[in-house]
């Protein structure tokens, strides 16, 4: 059987990760720079607080530092 080389070339591409959406960013730890800390839209602006910095406490989402080496706790606001 060999039908399977029939396999239209776009199945391949989806299993490729390089391919980053172009509808998204990507906001990155501050402190350790992890590049992933969350993804937000395009137009979406964002400042990033770690604890304690003015503006953490206003921030309008929270989110944990991916990186197992970090773990630190990211306010995210949300500018426009
Ligand atoms: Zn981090």
């Amino acid at each position: 059987m060999k039908t399977e080389i029939l396999i239209p070339e776009a199945k391949r591409k989806k299993k490729s990760s390089r391919d980053r959406p172009h509808y998204r960013q990507q906001l990155s730890c501050p402190i350790c720079h992890f590049t992933r800390l969350i993804d937000s839209g395009q137009n979406t602006r964002s400042e990033t607080y770690v604890v304690g910095e003015t503006g953490y406490l206003n921030a309008d989402y929270y989110a944990k530092c991916p990186n197992s080496k970090c773990k630190a706790d990211i306010g995210i606001r949300k500018i426009e």
